[in-house]
């Protein structure tokens, strides 16, 4: 795993609470290397999704360390990123809701858009005096009313949310950053993947949650907005391997990450309750809460640049990925109801 003889390359993760950031601190201290994340002070524990790679700083073995910060918060980035001195800084942090981005259009735009330039701002400052290489997680939803399918990196963004045009706007920093600086960044143009570990207000995870815990007898009812909706579902896994391939390659470039197949909401809820034996129409009703202003219809990525340059394909289709959640979430469910019987 390690070579003891070359110092250990370093790299820094924003959002490393987060789905993807828990993936990819695992991928990067599996590869070698050491790992730093910044994390946000709350009043509770943040930190589940990492707490198992956690071990105590003061173990000489310890390679993953954790830094207080936030995005919006540009000099504490700086200081950060020039004390720690990373050969490559993933920019994983975002208000990543598009529901929410709705109710909270400033503090996405602070977070995600702001936040990802006061990275770009950070690591030019110490490409001034080492190489640094940065990955920024742009997002497909970029794309909007779709102009064409499938989605290309040449496809136009036309947003459809206060997080799109968010994404949008760092989308296009990053780029900026990368032809008026000559610093080595890239933009990831992820289409949507999920795990056992995507927050729980995410259709897929409330779907596996929900199906599960209606199967062991503690949920009755699932409530949902638009069913008609298609998305490109991947497995995060997947691709946090192809973040860790875009900082590799020689040049930096911009690059959509994709299954190349596309599934209604209706398909995904077949997959889940089909694979416990249940009839979803049974269960699942209608709340216009959940439904946006403005909706983004069919999402379908094209993933031919990242094959063809990287070498970079999904492994995990839609359905295995219901399936893998389903099995995670009906371990979860097991142990509630467990906890809930009478002794
Ligand atoms: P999550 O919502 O699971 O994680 C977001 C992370 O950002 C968390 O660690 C969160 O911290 C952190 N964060 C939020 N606000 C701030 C802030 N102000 N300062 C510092 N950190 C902050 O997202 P994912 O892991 O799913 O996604 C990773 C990135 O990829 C995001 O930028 C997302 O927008 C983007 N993306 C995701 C896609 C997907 O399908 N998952 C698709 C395309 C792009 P905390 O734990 O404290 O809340
Ligand atoms: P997004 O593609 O980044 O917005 O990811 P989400 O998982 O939040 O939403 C995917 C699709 O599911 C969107 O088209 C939503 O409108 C649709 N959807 C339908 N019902 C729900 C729901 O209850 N919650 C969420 N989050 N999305 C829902």
């Amino acid at each position: 795993m390690t070579d003891s003889s070359r110092p250990l390359k370093k790299a820094l993760i924003t959002g490393i609470t987060g789905q993807d950031g828990s993936y990819l601190a695992e991928l990067l201290l599996e590869k070698g290397y050491e790992v730093h994340g910044i994390v946000r002070r709350s009043s509770t524990f943040n930190t589940d999704r990492i707490d198992h790679i956690y071990i105590d700083p003061h173990d000489e073995n310890a390679r993953l360390f954790l830094h207080y910060g936030d995005l919006t918060d540009g000099q504490n980035l700086t200081n950060l990123v020039l004390n720690i001195e990373p050969e490559e800084i993933y920019n994983l942090g975002a208000q990543s809701h598009v529901r929410v981005s709705f109710d909270s259009p400033v503090y996405t735009v602070q977070t995600t858009a702001v936040g990802a330039l006061n990275v770009l701002e950070a690591a030019r400052q110490l490409n001034r005096k080492q190489a640094v290489r940065v990955y920024q997680a742009s997002s497909s939803e970029m794309f909007g009313d779709v102009v064409e399918t499938p989605q290309t990196e040449k496809t136009p963004f036309q947003p459809q949310s206060p997080y799109a045009c968010a994404k949008v706007y760092a989308f296009h920093q990053t780029v900026n950053y990368r032809n008026a600086y000559d610093l080595f960044a890239c933009n990831g143009i992820l289409f949507n993947h999920e795990s056992p570990r995507r927050g729980e207000t995410f259709v897929t995870r409330k779907i596996t949650r929900a199906a599960t815990r209606i199967k062991t007898g503690l949920q009755d009812k699932l409530y949902l907005g638009n069913l008609d909706a298609k998305r490109d579902w991947g497995y995060a896994k997947d691709y946090v391997r192809g973040m860790w391939m875009m900082l590799q390659h020689d040049t930096p470039d911009d690059y959509v990450l994709a299954t190349g197949e596309t599934y209604t909401i209706r398909q995904f809820l077949d997959y889940t309750f089909g694979y416990l034996d249940l009839d979803w129409s049974e269960y699942v009703e209608t709340d216009p809460r959940y439904f946006r202003p403005t909706e983004v219809d069919l999402l379908l990525g094209d993933y031919s640049k990242a094959k063809n340059v990287l070498g970079w394909e999904p492994e995990t289709s839609c359905k295995e990925l219901a399936e893998l959640m389903v099995d995670h979430d009906l371990e979860l469910a097991r142990d509630e109801a467990a906890r809930r019987a009478p002794a």
